[in-house]
């Protein structure tokens, strides 16, 4: 694996990282995170990143006593001593800190960062060319008024027990529903449909992380003129889609050709079963973009 790690400043390997077993992200899962990755040494799309990461901090009522610059800074400076030869993955945390074992917010006076780097592993060409299966776990995603979806947060079991369920039936994603039975997103990525030409994806008030990546497909979809909407999608929409895709930072856009039911055990075919030509546009614009992304690098502290 071959990690640099950044905890609280301090630069290290990663069997040198340590952090204490008293910091409530440890002990209840309280923190949040982003992860980001490089082109061309550059962490793709930084500021969406940044200004997510301080919704998710709001949201759980955590400080982040650091300005956007000396966050940079930080990531920067892990990423030179990285020394990753390609493109690298970054994951950025921020946990409650050190404090005895109480709710109580106040218990733990300073925040923790900690800031993982590592080479981004490319995935394999044959997801891309010949799509993926996904699986409709029966676990549902966290209702809103529970852990918000919408909370980057450090509190992954939901999507881990749904990550379960696809890996026992060897699918490369959970396709996950709300409370309500509608689709809303996966256990690590968003996703879009195409029926009939029109390009789908669920609210954001199906429940279900702002994708970055969904974002900036969204943005890219409409400037080459396919209109996208964001509206309720349900089972019965996987049927009649032409083509689906998944959208994430470190994997990009994914086709997927076929959607597998645990519920019913039904295996649904995606349009013709091959990657769609729409996703095939726009992930070749996606990946013109961020090659090509050449503003300069991001501003130090
Ligand atoms: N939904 C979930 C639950 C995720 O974990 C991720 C990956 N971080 C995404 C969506 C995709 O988000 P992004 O495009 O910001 O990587």
């Amino acid at each position: 694996m071959a990690a640099t790690v950044n905890v609280d400043g301090q630069i290290s390997g990663e069997r040198e990282a340590r952090i204490s077993v008293f910091d409530h992200g440890f002990l209840y899962g309280e923190g949040v995170y982003e992860v980001l990755r490089t082109y061309r040494q550059r962490p793709f799309l930084f500021e969406p990143h940044l200004s997510r990461l301080r919704v998710s901090a709001e949201r759980i009522a955590l400080p982040v006593p650091w300005t956007d610059a000396e966050i940079l800074a930080r990531v920067q400076a892990t990423v030179e001593a990285a020394q990753v030869p390609q493109d690298a993955y970054i994951r950025l945390l921020l946990t409650r800190g050190v404090g005895d074992l109480l709710y109580d917010p106040a218990a733990c006076p300073a925040p923790t960062t900690v800031i993982i780097v590592k080479p981004l592993v490319d995935s394999p060409v044959q997801i891309y060319e010949e799509g993926v299966q996904v699986v409709l776990v029966p676990v549902l995603r966290n209702h809103r008024q529970s852990v918000d979806p919408a909370i980057k947060s450090n509190n992954l079991l939901n999507n881990a027990l749904a990550m379960q369920q696809a890996i026992t039936r060897r699918g490369f994603e959970a396709l996950m529903r709300n409370h309500r039975g509608e689709l809303c997103e996966c256990a690590q990525s968003n996703f879009f449909l195409v029926s009939k030409g029109v390009l789908r994806t669920p609210p954001l008030e199906a429940g279900l992380l702002a994708g970055i990546t969904r974002a900036f497909v969204l943005e890219l979809a409409a400037a080459l003129g396919y209109a996208p909407r964001e509206e309720t999608l349900v089972e019965a929409d996987l049927a009649t889609a032409d083509e689906m895709f998944l959208t994430s930072t470190t994997k990009e856009i994914v086709p997927v050709v076929r959607v597998d039911d645990v519920a019913t055990g039904a295996l649904t075919t995606i349009g013709n079963g091959r990657p769609g030509r729409i996703t095939q546009a726009l992930s070749a614009e996606f990946r013109r973009r961020a090659h090509a992304d050449t503003r300069p690098a991001p501003v130090r502290a």
